[in-house]
């Protein structure tokens, strides 16, 4: 029983069925699969991300290998400008960034010094504001950096971990791209029909608009893969691990294009912290329309961000320990293991779980790898005896 029909949930699905030949139900409780990375059509006829804008790109020839499997690619690369000061600059900062912001025509050579006169220096990088100010200093933080993670997290870059902001490099070229992983590009038919083809296989069945908790007790499964939030499958007994939710607007537009680049970030004003453009993104050709989004920072809602900083990381360990008790769970996924992951990173991580099964089920046999429930388990297993798992 698989329970969320993500990138986590999707990955070990396909894998489980096509190489081991295992049956799997992928119970999913939102009307759709694809997890946050679910894309539809909408009115207009034009493809968008409901959960916010989702870009992949990645390092990882086999992520890349195995997604191909699914879905042809086409090229993309992500560009985002800030607005700051009444002008648009690149970010990541760049020397057009800094040359823009200050009306400097530094060379790239003279953009370090500039960077090692401006940084405070910071004897030890713990935690976000001091990534940003220990290496450009406190103007260019406050302009670029302050305010978007106040709003966008609730918090001060001072209370978060250095992972959050150390995500956005510094560069001292003019190289604009948000990302330069080797591969950078998106589904050629959008995430979904990627997501179908990876769950198309008959030994999967996929039920959705159910919660795993209606139906864990009524049909048989002999293990389980969660990839919903960790704290809740223990009933939050040590207590809620915060997440990071967003709420979505999306506006169509009678416009061929809205703005310059995929994304625009408001690090200082607006209740937003960026508008996305989807065709910008997705490439969709459209003379009279586009859609956009607008994200808005919430505390309540649906989890979309774990927040990494030391007392959540403590926390999620104690609902580590007991999730590694459990034999027969094996938890994947960004808010299963509560790591601020990316979709790449996702189906690394699904890739690796499923090789470690893979390797049970090897050495002692299906019956007892898929089914060593040994150790207490939050939910009753069989409520009657198991299916048994075919062999190749
Ligand atoms: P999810 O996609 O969250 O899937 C988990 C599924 O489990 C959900 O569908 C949920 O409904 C289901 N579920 C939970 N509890 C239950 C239950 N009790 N019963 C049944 N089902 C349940 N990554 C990138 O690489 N590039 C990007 O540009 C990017 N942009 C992002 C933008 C935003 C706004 C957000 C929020 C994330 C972005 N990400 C991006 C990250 C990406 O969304 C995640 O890495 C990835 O989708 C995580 O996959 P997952 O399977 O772990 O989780
Ligand atoms: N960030 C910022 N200003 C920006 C872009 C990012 O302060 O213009 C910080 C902010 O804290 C953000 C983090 O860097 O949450 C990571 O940015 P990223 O674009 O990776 O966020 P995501 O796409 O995951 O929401």
């Amino acid at each position: 029983m698989i329970v969320g029909a993500g990138f986590a949930g999707s990955v070990l699905a396909e894998r489980l069925a096509s190489q081991l030949d295992a049956r799997v139900l992928v119970v999913e409780k939102r009307p759709h699969i694809g997890g946050n990375a679910y894309d539809r059509y909408d009115d207009a006829g034009l493809l968008i991300h409901p959960y916010g804008p989702h870009i992949f790109h990645t390092n990882s020839a086999d992520v890349f290998d195995y997604l191909s499997q699914f879905s042809q690619w086409r090229p993309y690369q992500h560009r985002v400008l800030a607005s700051v000061d009444g002008q648009l600059v690149p970010i990541p900062i760049n020397l057009d960034t800094v040359n823009k912001l200050y009306g400097l025509q530094l060379t790239a050579m003279e953009l370090e010094g500039f960077f090692e006169k401006m940084a405070e220096k910071r004897e030890r990088i713990a935690t976000s504001e001091d990534v940003v100010v220990g290496k450009v200093g406190r103007d260019l933080y406050n302009k670029l950096f302050r305010g978007y993670t106040r709003k966008q997290w609730g918090l001060d870059p001072s209370e978060l971990d250095a992972s959050v902001t150390a995500r956005v490099p510094t560069r001292t070229n003019r190289d604009d791209r948000y990302f330069t992983d080797t591969y950078q590009a998106m589904p050629m038919h959008g995430y979904t029909r990627m997501f179908e083809k990876m769950l198309a296989h008959p030994n999967i069945k996929v039920m959705l608009n159910t919660d795993y908790r209606e139906i864990a007790r009524l049909v048989p499964w002999k293990h389980m893969i969660y990839t919903g939030p960790v704290d809740l499958f223990f009933d939050c007994k040590y207590g809620k691990l915060p997440y990071r939710s967003l709420e979505f607007q999306h506006v169509t537009l009678p416009q061929e294009r809205f703005q310059p680049v995929g994304t625009v970030n408001y690090p200082n004003d607006y209740a937003y912290t960026r508008i996305s453009e989807f065709k910008t993104i997705t490439g969709q050709q459209h003379p009279s329309l586009t859609s956009v989004v607008y994200e808005f920072p919430r505390a309540e809602g649906d989890p979309y961000y774990p927040v990494p900083r030391p007392e959540n990381t403590a926390l999620y360990k104690k609902y580590e320990a007991e999730a590694d008790a459990l034999e027969n769970v094996t938890f994947v996924g960004r808010l299963a293991t509560y790591k601020y992951y990316n979709m790449d990173q996702v189906v690394a991580q699904a890739l690796t779980a499923f090789k470690r099964l893979r390797e049970r089920y090897e050495t002692v046999g299906a019956e007892v790898a898929l089914n060593s429930g040994s150790a207490a388990l939050a939910l009753p297993v069989h409520s009657r005896a198991p299916a048994p798992v075919r062999t190749q």
